[in-house]
């Protein structure tokens, strides 16, 4: 005598057999190439999308005709960079103490500007807080303003002591005499995004003025993640590149300036 609960799974077992047999016909039966390669379509779109999706999450994607649209910190923060230099305080500063060397130079196109990595190529002093150069890179026109002025470029140097700290220093690059390492970082300057490397040794001192007073405040970075906890040191004399030079720079990047940002409670130092 057949147990009940058996009679009753016969037909569950009948149902389980068709159905392994109508999986196997999927699998290895007419049609199952194509099927094959329609599953491989959709997985891989499906894949781009999720990649493009997380990419976008993590706002890596962003470009400068939509800097309002820019999230984390570029949007919420209270200490946001660049600014425009209107009223300072006159304070007894820390000079600066600049100790750039010759260094190989090694230009990279990174796709936001063009960008000198410059590690091996000295620091600065800043009171008792050393500074080592990590890289200098440019922007058309310049971010920073100065009473409301901008100049038609700006350098970066980017600096970082042994606490992690940030300080760049900015220097407005305006029309007048050709600038020889300006010349340097344009000849070999990659079109495309990557980098090249020169024969020549390059001096990032070759693009700072004579004169060192500045202005200083506290800011953030000018690109996303903008993050803040930057020392900002903007120096008050300009330096000359070419106007042939500044056209040339802006074939690459013709608008990579973040609008000016409201200092809030700020307030900017300069130095005598
Ligand atoms: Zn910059």
């Amino acid at each position: 005598m057949v147990p009940a609960w058996n009679k009753l799974s016969d037909p569950l077992s009948a149902r389980l057999k068709n159905r392994a047999r109508a999986r196997r016909f999927y699998l290895n039966g007419p049609g199952a190439v194509q099927r094959y390669a329609m599953f491989t379509r959709i997985s891989v779109l499906v894949c781009a999308l999720l990649l493009a999706g997380s990419c976008k999450y993590f706002g890596k994607h962003w470009n400068y005709e939509k800097t309002d649209e820019w999230e984390g910190a570029c949007a919420v923060g209270r200490m946001q960079s660049p600014v425009d230099i209107q009223r300072t305080v006159r304070a007894p500063l820390d000079p600066l103490r600049l100790d750039y060397n010759e260094a190989p130079l090694v230009v990279k196109n990174n796709g936001h500007t063009l960008q000198v990595d410059a590690a091996g190529a000295g620091g600065m002093n800043v009171g008792d807080t050393r500074f080592q150069l990590l890289q200098y890179h440019l922007h058309a026109r310049s971010e920073h303003t100065i009473k409301g002025m901008s100049a038609d470029m700006e350098l970066h140097l980017v600096h970082k002591d042994s606490a992690g700290n940030l300080a760049v220093i900015g220097v407005m690059l305006k029309k007048g005499a050709a600038n020889s390492l300006m010349k340097a970082i344009l000849e070999n300057a990659p079109r495309d995004k990557g980098e090249k490397k020169a024969t020549a040794l390059a001096n990032p001192l070759d693009l700072l003025p004579a004169d060192r007073s500045y202005y200083t405040y506290p800011g953030s970075l000018t690109t996303p993640d903008c993050s803040e906890g930057l020392k900002w040191i903007v120096l008050k004399q300009p330096v000359e590149i070419s106007e042939s030079q500044i056209a040339q720079f802006k074939t690459f990047y013709g608008n990579n300036a973040r609008p000016v940002q409201a200092l809030n409670n700020r307030i900017v130092l300069e130095s005598d």
